[in-house]
């Protein structure tokens, strides 16, 4: 594919799906450009679970699709993984070990998914963040090489170092983009933080997450006034209208 001219690289829940009304006026917007906008959705879901949001809430297509917090990277339609991302995954990685760490911890349930790329866990506690805070520790001095991500005040997923949802978008930015590509990133939550922190123009929605609002200010950071899809046109408007 010859690179592309612009990109969204976008999570899905809380940010490209939320608002129906926000969503029909960015996609009728790109509609109505005279370039076309490649889409690559960047989300938490495992495959299966995208693709019925995908095909529930009637998205467009994308280009890439990048699953379990980007330890997974899909051609739009084929939905074949990208092999040189699933083999960096492998390298180091251990889930048997980071279950058996968490078993330490009863407050904090390991959630089921229907294979091993990522291990995620909620935690059913009041003081969730200071547990979270032990449990990253305790994985630390168990040596076990992971990235910890803790999201929504809640959500803990585990992931191979190399990996992330900035890592993948770096990844696919490398692949498929230039230097003249014009790139937006949208997020709404702790896990979008590291993409909508590389640099690229990027945008929080309005209805972000608490965890987003205390990141450091950029000039290429757009905090938009609307929710979902509307930030995200809202931004497209701000950086490249
Ligand atoms: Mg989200």
């Amino acid at each position: 594919m010859s690179a592309v001219t612009h990109m969204l690289a976008t999570d899905l829940d809380g940010t490209f799906v939320g608002d129906t009304n926000g969503l029909k006026l960015l996609i009728n917007y790109y509609e109505s450009l005279p370039y076309e906008v490649t889409l690559v959705y960047i989300t938490g879901r495992h495959l299966e679970s995208a693709t019925s949001l995908i095909k529930e809430e009637n998205l467009p297509i994308p280009k890439l699709l990048v699953t379990d917090v980007g330890t997974s990277i899909y051609e739009g339609d084929t939905w074949q993984a990208d092999p040189k991302w699933q083999k960096k995954m492998k390298k180091d990685w251990n889930p048997d070990a980071i279950r058996a760490v968490a078993k330490d911890f009863p407050q904090i349930r390991v959630q089921q998914l229907p294979d091993d790329r990522r291990v995620s866990f909620q935690i059913e506690a009041d003081n969730s963040s200071a547990l979270a805070g032990k449990f990253k520790m305790a994985l630390e001095t168990a040596g076990i090489a992971h990235k910890f991500i803790f999201s929504s005040g809640r959500d803990i997923d585990i992931l191979p170092t190399g990996s992330g949802k900035g890592e993948a978008l770096r990844f696919i930015v490398e692949k498929y983009t230039n230097s003249d590509t014009s790139i937006l990133v949208a997020g709404d939550s702790g896990n979008d933080l590291e993409m909508l922190t590389l640099g690229y123009p990027s945008v929080i929605v309005a209805n972000s997450q608490e965890e987003l609002l205390e990141i450091e200010e950029h000039p290429k950071l757009y905090r938009a006034t609307k929710n979902c899809a509307g930030g995200i046109h809202e931004a497209w408007m701000h950086f490249y209208g």
